[in-house]
């Protein structure tokens, strides 16, 4: 291996790392070849404490600072980790198998962003004053507590960054549990955000699977809980941290719906739907991977995408030419040939791909299904992975119907040059996110999150403050107390 990919230790505890050997061993395998590259233990009990007893006392001191102190911190750690764009970018690919050419300008980076922006915005955090007459009451906006934070395994950096700037910037604590799959890029932001002179404690890195992330989840002196991760263990995740009356935000899964209609610039709508279904190998959680395009220019639509297909590079991910990885498991590609296998059994038409490739890693080709309609497999379920499903349609009504017809509500797309309509139809649909004319943007300025199943709260932006903080309303009287005996 020409990098070193195996880290120092497991976890990062009270500012520095930290191993317990009794915990259950975790292989990091690379997806590119099946190799495995490091190994990792999962928190042990005695972790667990560790790392939520700090975190505990490290926080009361932390939230006292300044926001100007504290912001200067993670603005610091942002440069940092600017710095060493590249190094965390390869770390990034090994994790995950994701290419090169997306890492060194996405993962890092948006994780340094997400530190500038909240940086910037501690020293701005206030509270507000409320008069009624001669008496008054002032709101004093205060950090939540401990806060545990639980990822999946496709944007390792960027999620433990996009949890861990709010968190604090707002004078909270914060635990994090990356992916079983990818443990190794968070325990670099760890280090990182030290490095720049976080205190011991207010961030620490615990690995694990679903019984550590519970564990975190269930204990009392946790008040805030933020998973990205799928439907199923997000009911899981917000009932446990129901019972604690805890804070919740959930980033869940989607099946986002995107509409191309019949006046739409077909070569952006051709990039629009390859940036939101195989970027990332598709195992992204936003991807509009429902194509609805109007019959009138379905045949034009599928012709341009299977030759831009064509030019994509696939292969070793650290050439900064491959524009296409594979699958972060073995276990994912599985489930994702499942999905082509119910697609071809329903009766869709398989225009391009469906195969895995003949080498070594968890490599599948780009599949596009055309002729897919509203009731099969590949159209109801998130499949996280490069699949897409077209879907044919002619009116409008008809074609916003079928796209809110989900359980998810994460994101929704539209392809069209008629202003009104665009507008219209953004309005009309149930999702957190929704994007004209484009796909698939995050910047760290717009909040992010889904609506129905897909998810509660927000990410980014000013929004992610009121998830990461609480307020305290002071009411203050000037006259006497008036009581009534
Ligand atoms: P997953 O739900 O299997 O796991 C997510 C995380 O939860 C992992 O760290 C896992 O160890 C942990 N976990 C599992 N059971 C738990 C439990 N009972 N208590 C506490 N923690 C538990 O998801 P995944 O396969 O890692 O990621 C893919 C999913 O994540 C997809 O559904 C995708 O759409 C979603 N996702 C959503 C967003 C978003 O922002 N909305 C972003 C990325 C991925």
């Amino acid at each position: 291996m020409p990098y070193d990919t195996q880290p120092k230790a497991s976890h990062f505890i009270n500012g520095a790392y930290v191993e317990d050997t009794g915990g259950t061993p975790i292989d990091v395998i690379y997806p590119a070849t099946g190799e495995k590259i490091a190994t990792v233990h999962a928190a042990t009990p005695e972790i667990i404490e560790n790392a939520i007893t700090s975190a505990k006392k490290a926080q009361a001191a932390w939230a006292a600072l300044s926001g100007t102190e504290r912001g200067r911190i993670l603005r610091r750690a942002s440069e940092i980790m600017r710095d060493r764009n590249h190094d965390l970018s390869v770390l990034e690919t090994y994790d995950t198998g994701k290419p090169y050419q997306e890492t060194s300008v996405v993962d890092a980076t948006s994780g340094a962003d997400a530190l500038e922006y909240f940086g910037g915005m501690a020293a701005t955090l206030t509270g507000e004053h409320i008069q009624l007459g001669e008496n008054w009451v002032y709101t004093r906006r205060e950090a939540l507590g401990v806060c545990v934070g639980i990822g999946a395994w496709n944007y390792p950096t960027q999620i433990a960054c996009w949890k861990g700037a709010p968190a604090l910037a707002c004078g909270n604590a914060m635990i994090f549990k990356p992916s079983e799959m990818t443990p190794l890029c968070a325990l670099k932001v760890a280090e990182i955000l030290h490095e720049a002179g976080l205190p011991a404690g207010l961030y620490n890195v615990v690995q694990g699977m679903g019984e550590v992330g519970n564990a975190l989840v269930t204990d009392a002196r946790v008040d805030k809980v933020s998973l990205t991760g799928s439907v199923p263990t997000g009911r899981k995740v917000y009932a446990a941290a129901a019972a604690g009356i805890k804070h919740v935000t959930m980033e869940l899964g989607g099946k986002s719906p995107m509409i191309v209609f019949e006046d739409a610039d077909i070569e952006n709508a051709v990039g629009g739907a390859i940036l939101g279904n195989f970027y990332s190998s598709g195992q992204v959680c936003s991807n509009g991977t429902r194509v609805f395009v109007h019959k009138a220019i379905k045949e034009q639509f599928l012709k341009r995408l299977t030759e831009r297909l064509g030019n994509a590079v696939i292969g070793d991910p650290m050439d900064p030419e491959t524009s296409f990885g594979p699958m972060v498991s073995e276990r994912q590609m599985n489930i994702v040939l499942g999905y082509i296998e119910a697609g071809k059994q329903e009766g869709a038409r398989l225009v391009t791909g469906g195969a895995k490739l003949d080498r070594e890693g968890y490599y599948l080709e780009p599949t596009v299904f055309a002729d897919v309609t509203d009731t099969m497999t590949i159209a109801r379920e998130e499949i996280f992975g490069p699949v897409m499903a077209v879907l044919d349609f002619e009116d409008e009504d008809d074609v916003m119907a079928r796209a809110n017809d989900t359980e998810f509500g994460l994101a929704a797309g539209v392809f069209t040059r008629d202003l009104t309509r665009a507008h219209r139809v953004a309005a009309r649909f149930e999702a957190g996110t929704c994007y004209i004319n484009t796909y698939n943007d995050a910047p760290v300025e717009a909040p992010f999150g889904g609506s129905k199943n897909s998810g509660v709260g927000r990410e980014n932006s000013k929004a992610a403050i009121e998830h990461y903080s609480q307020l305290k309303s002071v009411f203050v009287r000037m006259d006497d107390v008036d009581a009534p005996f």
